[in-house]
This record gives structure tokens, C-alpha cells and sequence, in this order.
């Protein structure tokens, strides 16, 4: 991609973390050691949730929650598709079905009536996604999944700190996954981390994690077929440092979301995301806003193209997974998902990251407005 000056995303990475890195790189344990141990103890409690397990990726997180709650071929998994489509290829990964149903305009999370109308008695599990860190209709999928015996994945790899009624998000459900690529609210360069309150969910994902090697410390006893889904000790040496400090940066984070909203408040062309929400907290992955219904696809691509050649780096998040053409020999979805495929048209991901300016956010307002006009007239 070619380098923006003002970038979609930006990582934050203080001399303390650099210096963190490199101490870890002057002892003789690069992986398995004690700054993995250090890393879980500290997202467990800071989720609330009583076992972390680490693991290199948010996608290798999700997989291995599929794997351990026992998904398999033919079972069907509810998911949105409007999100990242790891998501959903989490659930191809063990050939379960993944189940798209539609969002709520509101809240761009899954509608909790939709999912209802999607469960069938192949139905095992609702993939949950905390969208953009707005956490999900919790209080109401979780009544729905205990009515009809389904297990509930929170997909809170945007979500770190995001919270349901003072309860983190990731640790409400069965298993939770938080993700650390370079543009989340804290990073590790690549990571995820599994919470959980299941003992036994916890220990197999640690065995599958690692050649699924049991706990008993035999290194070539095998107990089940696993991956190698490591987290090295650098990477948990920089999040464990990144997540002593997760609170202020998801300070910061809302600050800039605020100043987004002051400077766009008043554009009817927009819709723009709540900065409240009743019962729980927004933990600010991305400053996503979408265009208002009279515009089309060609339209929000031709406003991030100005934006783009102005040196503004924006996204169009999200493309709806069903529409990828990885997707297309999947059989066309029941739910005709009207509202996601309005917001994979209109939405635009503007430049959100810790260190962003105010003038920044400002010009970004500025030049966003610009363009807009320039399709309207
Ligand atoms: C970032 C993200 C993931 C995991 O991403 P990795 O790059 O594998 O760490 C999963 N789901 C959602 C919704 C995400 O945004």
C-alpha cells in the first residue's frame, strides 16, 4: 500500500515496550517461557474471565474455540457477514456451515430476531462479533442460545475492554478471542489470546496450540492432532507491556472518536456511530461512518479514491463475507442480509489510531465533506 500521510491506522509503541522486546531477546527462552505465562495471567484478569490462553493470531483463537467446542462437518454455526472473514472461515476450517444472518442498522452487530429466525436443529453455536468495538446485544443472544442448547463464540478481536452491563466482552460467552494485528487497540505485531471460564476448553486449546502436546511435559507425547499456534516470547513480552497501559489508550481512543463526532455532527449526508450506549462501553477499534441511503457503492468508492489521493488512508469496511468469491460456491444465504450488503455499500473507515491530531482529524472532516459535495451536486 503506498504510504499515506495521514494513515487509516497507526501502531503505538513506547521505548518501554522497544526496550521490553529486546530484554526478552537476551535470555535463552524465546517461546513457551514466562513472559506467555505473564501475558495470559494478566488478559484473564483483566477480562474477568479465570483462563487466557495465547495463541499467534486472532484467527488461530477462533479456530481452535471451533475445534475444542467440538464443531464439525454438517454443523451449522451462526455468524454476521458483515465482518472481517476470518470469522467465518473459522467455521469452514472444521467444515461446519457457516450461518450469515443480518445486522442491526443501529448497531452493526447481529440482530439478535434474525438470529432467532436462523437456528435449525442443526444449529450448534452463534459466532458473536463485538463490530468495530461496540459490543453486541448480549443480553439478549445469551437467553437465545441457552433457550435452544447452542455455545456462544465472542469474536472480540475488536473489542478488547468493550463492556456488557460492567462485564468485559469475550468473557460472557463460552470462549471469547481478542486479536493483537497492528491496527487493534493493542498489538503485538501478530497475536490473539483465547479467555475463557472453561477449564477444559482452556487445556485443550493450550494442547492444540502446541503439536497437541498434553500438559503432562512430555515433549513428543501427542495426545490429539494440533497445530503449532504459538505465541513466541517477544510477542507476549510487547502485550503484556500494551496491556498494562490498555485503559489509558482506550482513553484516548474515545477522545478521538469525540472529536470525529463534534466535527461531523452536523452532516446530514452521514450517519455517524453512537458515542454512548445504554448498559455498556464502547471499546474504539475504527471510526467507521456510513453515507446516507441515496448513495451508492460507486459513490462511497469515489470519496475514499479522492480522500486516498489526498494522502488520507480510509477503508471500506466492511465487504460483506458472503459476497467474497471465496464465498460464491456456498449455497446463496436464507436471510437475504439487506442490511449488511447497504452497509458494505456505504461505509467508510476514516483515519483512527492513538496518536492522531485533532488538526488531523479535522482536515480528514474537511476533505471527507469536500468530497461528498462533489458527488452530490
Ligand atoms: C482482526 C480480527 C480477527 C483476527 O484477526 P487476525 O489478523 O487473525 O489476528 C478476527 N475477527 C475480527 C472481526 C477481526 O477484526
Amino acid at each position: 500500500m503506498t504510504q499515506m500521510r495521514v494513515p487509516l491506522s497507526a501502531p503505538d509503541i513506547t521505548e518501554a515496550e522497544i526496550e521490553a522486546v529486546v530484554n526478552v531477546l537476551r535470555t535463552p527462552q524465546l517461546s513457551l517461557g514466562p513472559k506467555l505465562e505473564a501475558f495470559e495471567r494478566a488478559t484473564a484478569d483483566y477480562a474477568g474471565a479465570s483462563h487466557a490462553v495465547a495463541v499467534n493470531s486472532g484467527t488461530s483463537g477462533l479456530h481452535l474455540c471451533i475445534r475444542c467446542l467440538g464443531i464439525g462437518e454438517g454443523d451449522e454455526v451462526i455468524v454476521p457477514s458483515f465482518t472481517f472473514i476470518a470469522a467465518a472461515n473459522v467455521v469452514r476450517m472444521e467444515r461446519a456451515v457457516p450461518v450469515f444472518v443480518d445486522i442491526d442498522p443501529a448497531t452493526l452487530n447481529l440482530d439478535p430476531d434474525k438470529v432467532e429466525a436462523a437456528i435449525t436443529p442443526r444449529t450448534r453455536a452463534i459466532l458473536v462479533v463485538h463490530t468495530f468495538g461496540r459490543p453486541a446485544a448480549m443480553a439478549r443472544l445469551l437467553p437465545i442460545a441457552k433457550r435452544h442448547g447452542l455455545r456462544v463464540i465472542e469474536d472480540a478481536c475488536e473489542a478488547i475492554g468493550a463492556e456488557v452491563r460492567g462485564q468485559k466482552a469475550g468473557s460472557l460467552g463460552d470462549a471469547g478471542v481478542f486479536a493483537f494485528y497492528p491496527n487493534k487497540q493493542i498489538t503485538t505485531g501478530e497475536g490473539g489470546m483465547i479467555v475463557t471460564n472453561d477449564a477444559g476448553l482452556a487445556a485443550m486449546a493450550r494442547a492444540l496450540r502446541n503439536q497437541g502436546r498434553g500438559n503432562a511435559g512430555h515433549w513428543l507425547e501427542h495426545t490429539v492432532v494440533g497445530y503449532n499456534y504459538r505465541l513466541s516470547e517477544v510477542h507476549c513480552a510487547l502485550g503484556l507491556e500494551q496491556l498494562r497501559r490498555v485503559d489509558s489508550i482506550l482513553r484516548r481512543r474515545a477522545e478521538v472518536a469525540s472529536w470525529y463526532d463534534e466535527c461531523l455532527r452536523g452532516n446530514t449526508d452521514l450517519i455517524l456511530p453512537e458515542l454512548q450506549i445504554p448498559d455498556g462501553k464502547i471499546s474504539w477499534f475504527v471510526y467507521v461512518v456510513r453515507l446516507r441511503e441515496r448513495f451508492q457503492l460507486e459513490d462511497r468508492d469515489a470519496i475514499v479514491q479522492t480522500l486516498r489521493e489526498q494522502g488520507i488512508g480510509c477503508g471500506r469496511y466492511f465487504a460483506p463475507v458472503h459476497l467474497q468469491p471465496a464465498y460464491r460456491d456456498l449455497p446463496k444465504p436464507n436471510d437475504p442480509l439487506t442490511v449488511t450488503e447497504q452497509a458494505g455499500q456505504r461505509s467508510i473507515a476514516l483515519p483512527f489510531f492513538n496518536k492522531i491530531s485533532l488538526a488531523d482529524v479535522r482536515e480528514v472532516c474537511e476533505r471527507l465533506q469536500d468530497a461528498i459535495r462533489e458527488i452530490s451536486v
